[in-house]
């Protein structure tokens, strides 16, 4: 049995028309849009003698026979064809061959949006009272007080075909009430299950003061012998003067002679109240059954559509948060962030922080992933007790959090927020019984900067990217500044390097590398230049983070190795046992036939395996990443080196480095520069673990004479930096070597 009558998007179609014609005291038919019967109710039966099964699927014309006025027959099919309601009488014949006057009222009901998509039919068995003039008038209007009811009932379906909040459901029942029961005021309450309690969640027609009083009504089963028994019962009572002392005091207080209430049962469990009140002692309910019948099939609908509310609220709330923390996902931050900066205007400034946690993969390695849980949980708890409450703290990715800040004043005030969220992390967590430190990588984005000719849409994706940018780049360098490139800056760096490589914007430099045992030159690091035609020279820190987000990287690093096997081929010549270092980013690693590339340009330019090493960034180690870990083993195997640049400003182990197809420690030049000025401790431990681990060591940053001394000093391979000589290009290497 499955026709169009209602269109409840959500829930189930047929329990609803069953619950909305069982909630009605007559015989009740309701049909698909071509007439057809999808379903009756049991006061139906009861006057027909058909059951459900026998009427269903066939058009109500079975019930007419030799007697009925062929003229009224017609005038109903016309109105129906019409889609317009009909009321009239028709003799009608049961099941047992028993003619009936039937008084009929039928209702065509539209679909959520629009056609009509059945009917609903109340009928009434009015033979005894045919020929009586006065029961006739008085029938009559009841039927039209059925119609009325019907149509509130319908109301209150009709919100089931459509996507609607629980509000919107609570305030409609609530509406709905004072038609179907004849009461003079109404409300709906609420339960929650968590504080077992009662709150009113709507109320229609009190007066101002009196609905100020409704609205803080908060009760507990406890407080009343009627709500106690309520609760636990699926009928209606009525509550009046004979009641207990509190059913007395609540009709004081809310100036009412008496009220029924219905409780809202869905599945096994209690969702609230559905409260009628009277006013007048001569108005006041007495529970007759059609009281009864229409709180209890009001309350069965109403449980439907709250259903279907949480249901669809829960649906819409998933799709916009992030289940783990609760916070709002990168779409809702999209949505948010673009209103803010339509709010905005370019009259306020709005800002974006980039928030990256360092250190969720170790907590995920050593503890387990509950423990990786928790810790963002914790996170997200401590960014949320700094922020504004209007600001939006979001979660878009494994360790990713970006806070959205509009309406700043400037960036002294972000960068102060900034400050108090390291000290709000800085604090060790407890996770699984352990002490752990963590850290925030920030990167922070104004929308100050012309973005003018963006549309809000654009303008919010790209301050995003900015402050990740911003924040990748800190990483990857712990001096840069808190906030990147400004954004216009940006955004033309991002849209002319696509361009550079083919316009020959892009060069190769060279750094030597000194052999601090032999005192010479032994190998180059080659270093990328981009020489934009307006901006002048770019350095890569600036845009080798971009070209990575652009998917850039793979073919600028195609060119460097390319251009650099080319240059230092040809230098060997004079030069037999030259390296050649080439910086290697970890989208290029995660592409599968990397190495395959490597060893065909090695071949093609005719030097050795072994004279080349790969550089790649320990900050992004490639430790979970099948296809890298399994490109750089066979780029060890066939003999290329593997260095780990920038070592120490990441979170290897020891464990993770023997694991690893590595041969040489790059140590951050943060660490060469703080061995001169804080004593060589750390640097002395890193340089004996490399050692047992028979890695070279090679020292970056080495700027001064005294770097030099000490690396020296300490035991170091190689040395790299200013104080050796900068990074230059290919003709003026070839100079440095001969001299
Ligand atoms: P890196 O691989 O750690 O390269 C060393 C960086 O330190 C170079 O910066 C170099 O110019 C700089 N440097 C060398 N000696 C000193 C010194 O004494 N003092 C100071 N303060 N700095 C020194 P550069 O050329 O700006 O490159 C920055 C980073 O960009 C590189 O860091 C590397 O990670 C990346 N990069 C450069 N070229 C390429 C490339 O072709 N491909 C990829 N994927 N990344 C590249
Ligand atoms: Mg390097
Ligand atoms: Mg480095």
């Amino acid at each position: 049995m499955t026709a169009d009558v209602f269109p409840p998007r959500v829930g189930d179609r047929e329990s609803f028309s069953a619950a909305l014609i069982q909630a009605l005291p007559e015989a009740a038919v309701v049909t698909d849009a071509s007439q057809r019967i999808v379903s009756v109710n049991d006061a139906f039966t009861a006057m027909t003698g058909y059951a459900a099964a026998e009427a269903i699927g066939r058009n109500c014309r079975f019930l007419q026979g030799p007697g009925t006025d062929r003229e009224q027959a017609a005038a109903i099919r016309r109105s129906l064809q019409w889609n317009a309601p009909f009321r009239g009488r028709l003799l009608n014949y049961r099941k047992n061959g028993e003619a009936f006057w039937n008084e009929l009222a039928i209702v065509p009901v539209p679909g959520p949006s629009g056609p009509v998509t059945g009917f609903v039919g109340l009928q009434r068995d009015v033979t005894e009272s045919v020929d009586d003039r006065a029961a006739l008038l008085a029938l009559l209007t009841q039927t039209e007080r059925e119609r009325a009811t019907l149509g509130a009932l319908l109301d209150v379906a009709r919100l089931l075909g459509q996507e609607v909040s629980t509000d919107t459901v609570v305030r409609s029942v609530s509406e709905v009430i004072p038609e179907l029961c004849g009461a003079d005021r109404s409300a709906v309450a609420i339960w929650d299950g968590d504080t077992s309690r009662l709150t009113i969640a709507s109320a229609t027609g009190w007066p101002a003061g009196l609905a100020e009083r409704m609205e803080r009504v908060n009760l507990s089963p406890g407080e009343s012998p009627e709500l106690a028994e309520l609760l636990v019962q699926r009928q209606p009572i009525v509550i009046g003067a004979q009641s207990s002392a509190w059913a007395r005091d609540a009709l004081e207080r809310f100036e009412v002679a008496s009220f029924a209430a219905m409780p809202i049962h869905s599945g096994g469990a209690l969702r609230g109240l559905l409260l009628a009140y009277w006013t007048s002692a001569d108005k006041a309910a007495d529970l007759d059954e059609s009281l009864s019948a229409r709180l209890s099939g009001l309350a069965g609908l109403t449980a439907i559509a709250l259903d279907n509310a949480l249901l669809l609220e829960e649906t819409h709330w998933s799709a916009a948060h992030d289940s783990l923390t609760g916070l709002p996902n990168r779409t809702t931050l999209e949505r948010q962030l673009e209103r803010a900066l339509e709010q905005a205007n370019g009259r306020a400034a709005t800002a974006v922080i980039f928030c990256d946690v360092d250190g969720l993969k170790r907590t995920n390695d050593a503890l387990g992933h509950d423990a990786g849980d928790q810790l963002l949980k914790e996170v997200a708890r401590r960014i949320r007790a700094v922020v504004r409450p209007q600001d939006t703290v979001s979660r878009v990715g494994g360790d990713e959090f970006v806070i959205l800040l509009a309406h700043v004043d400037g960036e002294p005030e972000v960068e102060d927020l900034v400050r108090r969220l390291e000290d709000a992390l800085a604090a060790p967590l407890r996770i699984a019984g352990r002490s752990l430190s963590i850290r925030l990588s920030m990167g922070l984005a104004f929308s100050s900067d012309p973005l003018v000719h963006l549309p809000p849409s654009a303008a919010g994706t790209a301050l995003i990217r900015a402050a990740d940018l911003a924040m990748y780049q800190r990483k990857s360098r712990g001096a840069s500044p808190l906030s990147g490139a400004p954004l216009g800056r940006l955004q033309r760096l991002a849209a002319d390097l696509p361009g550079a490589l083919g316009r020959g914007e892009l060069a190769v430099h060279y750094q030597p590398q000194l052999d601090l045992a032999a005192g010479e030159t032994v190998a180059v690091e080659a270093l990328v230049r981009w020489t934009h035609p307006v901006l002048g020279p770019v350095q890569p820190d600036e845009f080798i983070p971009i070209a990575e987000m652009n998917g850039d990287i793979a073919s600028i690093g195609e060119f460097v190795l390319h251009r650099a096997l080319a240059d230092i081929s040809a230098l060997r010549r004079d030069r037999p046992g030259l390296g050649l270092a080439v910086n290697v980013s970890n989208d290029q690693l995660d592409r599968r036939g990397f190495a395959a590339g490597i060893a065909e340009a090695l071949r093609s330019s005719g030097m050795p395996f072994d004279a080349l090493t790969l550089e790649i960034t320990e900050s992004k180690l490639p430790a979970d990443r099948v296809v890298a870990l399994a490109e750089l083993s066979e780029l060890r195997a066939a003999g290329i080196g593997i260095a780990l640049d920038d070592f120490g400003t990441g979170y290897t182990s020891l464990a993770q480095l023997r694991d690893m197809p590595v041969t040489e420690l790059k140590i951050d030049r943060s660490f060469v520069q703080q061995a001169v000025s804080r004593g060589p401790d750390l640097i002395v431990g890193i340089v004996g673990l490399a050692r047992g681990l028979r890695l070279r060591v090679v020292a970056e940053g080495v700027s001064t004479a005294a770097h030099l001394d000490r690396v020296r000093e300490v035991g170091f391979d190689r040395a790299q930096g200013f104080a050796i000589a900068r990074p230059m290009g290919v003709a003026e290497l070839a100079g440095f070597l001969g001299r």
